[in-house]
């Protein structure tokens, strides 16, 4: 049979945002590799995706709805049609709605797609319409997009593409090694050709290696860190005074926020050299243009959104706006395309309950109000969101009825009481537009999906109409949803790129503040210490909240992202068992040796895994990944077991390296 060769692009929670080649063979992916439509993803791809075929036809893919019958949480199911889990999919939810109220039922999503059909469309407006409780979606960039709000407005930052221009690149608490890759080349060429390279992390990283300074941060002290670089360009008269003057407001209540950090309190807290604060002064101060590409590792904890506040308001301050390559990088999603996926759901967010995925577990062991259906898709919450073993405890309610349309056997599909397949994005169309590199595809599958796999669109458009929600004028077509999003396109550019190149720009594609775009906020300024966020940050915006560690649990485990998985998503084909790193002072400490199993705990869970000495971490930290699946530890848990409920002091966002743990050998070989 020949093989045929397909465009597409990749939606996963990746800033990158790859146009794919993809070819087929007998109805098969067979190959993924990158190709030239996309301005960064210049020809290559990740692993992950490289070796997708693995997890579309691999043995954990759900081939057939399947209705639960056995107990919660054992994972033992009878496959059905169609027709029938979707009757009892809709009798429950009906039944749910008449008896108790839409509130009662509980969407439950995240990014396992940014495709705009898959995360929003139907699905939104089946929800909205049914009056179902709200979910607000804050497991990654809640807090960051409300100090960019805040600070900025909605606008774009510096495109990875500007990057070459940049005479210093600072990354802080972002390892693109792992979760946006194409960055790392970019870099690494910028530094050959003289710029330099400071990361800010508490492990040393591939680019950590690379840089000019590395600042190992203890996890959590960003902010004091950010407040004493302030008050030391102040200090020396490298604040640009004019800069200030004319395009920033709240200067002084920052400055005073800033007062009390002095290089040696800020370098005591976090972990480092006070020279080496000093030295950053010195090429930051110094250099431009200069861009701060600030990671999501900054936002989680409790001071991440003033943590990220004053790292964005470093350019600010330092005067680096105005030229290409200079200012700072963080989402680049949503301000510069004039359109957006509202249209096609078609249906006003109602002013129902609202509910904080970071805290599932308080959600759902809620009486008051309880939730009594919960649809999981694009989630995997078992293993994402904090304190597993609350989630969990609420999984196992005889009353809770829970769905999951998910691609694979996930550990959250064992607690289900009807699972459904669903399709992947090469086997669906998806409208999908980066937060990193700044592009717009409208992509159509590829390949057939194996067995009954549904689309999020195809499974909520036969909700809708079980449910008697369909209503005269929706876009209900895919085309029709797809014309509605496009409906705001006005002078038709977008569209028109698309059907010449099957690749969309902005407008502006790589804008630089001050010179093609103003900020966002009411008055075109940039508000250094906004009051909207000073209102709602505990003690403040820029309040220092001093680390959790206890003597009973000094150690932070940290769970960063790793390069063969996106948070959860394509946990199923890494088989081998996860492990702990620990820095060697630590391991030492404790009669721990690599290869040895551990038990990490706290008051909240415990974790038992295998430990490795890791020369790349600074004592006191622990680092094991995010994402990991049931069968990756000896006991099931993941990171999540031993992280809180706890907010972040904007955005509601969960505090993952917050958790504070101990570490003991509880054997001399690591589990197989
Ligand atoms: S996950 Fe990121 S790097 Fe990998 S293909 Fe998708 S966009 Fe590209």
């Amino acid at each position: 049979m020949v093989a045929t060769t397909h465009t597409s692009a990749c939606p996963l929670d990746c800033p990158d945002l790859c146009s794919l080649r993809v070819e087929v063979e007998d109805g098969k992916v067979v190959k993924v590799d990158g190709d030239e439509r996309g301005p960064i993803t210049d020809g290559f791809v990740c692993g992950k995706v490289r070796n997708i075929a693995d997890h579309l036809y691999g043995e954990h893919r759900i081939l057939t709805p399947l209705l639960r019958v056995g107990a919660k949480g054992e994972g033992r199911f009878r496959a059905a049609s169609w027709d029938e889990a979707l009757t009892v999919v809709a009798d429950r939810l009906r039944a749910i709605r008449d008896d108790h109220g839409g509130e009662a039922i509980l969407p439950f999503h995240y990014g396992g797609s940014n495709g705009w059909l898959t995360e929003g469309g139907l699905a939104t407006r089946f929800f909205r319409r049914l009056g179902a409780s709200r979910c607000l979606r804050t497991l990654c960039a809640a807090p960051s997009s409300e100090a960019v709000r805040g600070l900025y407005g909605q606008v774009p930052g510096v495109g990875l593409e500007d990057y070459p221009a940049a005479k210093l690149i600072v990354v802080w608490g972002c390892n693109p090694s792992a979760s946006g890759i194409h960055l790392v080349p970019i870099i690494e060429r910028a530094v050959a050709a003289g710029a330099t390279l400071i990361v800010v992390d508490p492990r040393r990283t591939p680019l950590a290696r690379l840089a000019t300074l590395h600042l190992a941060v203890r996890p959590g002290t960003d902010l004091p860190i950010a407040l004493a670089l302030h008050r030391e360009l102040f200090a020396r008269g490298a604040a640009d005074a004019t800069f200030l003057a004319t395009h920033c407001t709240g200067v002084d209540a920052l400055r005073a926020r800033a007062e009390p950090w002095t290089l040696a309190r800020a370098a005591e807290v976090g972990g480092v050299d006070p020279a080496d604060l000093a030295r950053f002064v010195d090429l930051y101060a110094a250099a431009s243009p200069a861009v701060i590409r600030c990671g999501w590792g900054v936002e989680r904890n409790r001071n991440g959104g003033s943590a990220v506040a004053a790292i964005l308001a470093l350019p600010a301050v330092a005067g680096k706006f105005g030229v290409r390559g200079g200012g700072y990088t963080m989402s680049n999603g949503d301000a510069a395309w004039g359109i957006s996926p509202e249209p096609g759901i078609a249906e006003p967010e109602p002013a129902t309950r609202a509910i904080n995925m970071t805290q599932l577990g308080t959600a759902l062991a809620d009486t008051a109000a309880p939730v009594r259906a919960l649809f999981v898709y694009n989630c995997n919450p078992t293993q994402t969101v904090p304190d597993q073993a609350a989630v969990l405890r609420g999984l196992a309610r005889d009353d809770l009825f829970t769905v999951v349309h998910e691609q694979v056997m996930t550990d959250s599909c064992r607690w289900a009481d009807v699972v459904l397949p669903a399709t992947t994005f090469l086997e669906h169309r998806e409208v999908r537009r980066g937060y990193g590199a700044m592009r717009l595809y409208d992509s159509p599958a590829v390949a057939p999906a194996p067995g009954l796999a549904w689309s999020n669109h195809q499974l909520f458009g036969a909700l809708l109409t079980r449910l008697g929600l369909d209503r005269a004028g929706d876009p209900r077509s895919e085309d029709e949803v797809v014309a509605a999003i496009f409906a705001d396109d006005r002078d038709g550019h977008l569209r028109a790129q698309l059907t010449a190149r099957q690749v969309a720009a902005p407008l502006l594609p790589t804008p630089r503040l001050f010179v093609d775009v103003m900020p966002g906020t009411a008055d075109g300024k940039i508000d250094l210490c906004p009051a909207a966020l000073d209102a709602v940050a505990p003690h403040g915006l820029y309040h220092y909240q001093p680390d959790p560690a206890t003597a009973a649990f000094p150690l932070a485990l940290i769970s960063p992202a790793i390069a063969q998985q996106i948070s959860s998503t394509f946990g199923q084909l890494r088989r081998a068992p996860a492990t702990v790193e620990l820095a060697a002072a630590d391991a030492a400490a404790r009669g721990i040796t690599d290869g040895d199993t551990v038990r990490i705990w706290n008051a909240l869970g415990e974790i038992v895994c295998g430990a490795r000495v890791a020369r790349h971490l600074r004592p006191g930290v622990a680092v094991l990944p995010k994402g990991t699946w049931r069968f990756h530890t000896a006991n099931g848990s993941a990171a999540t077991a031993v992280v809180s409920q706890a907010l972040t002091d904007l955005g509601g966002g969960p505090c993952y390296n917050d958790a504070r743990v101990e570490i003991a050998r509880v054997a001399a070989t690591a589990p197989q």
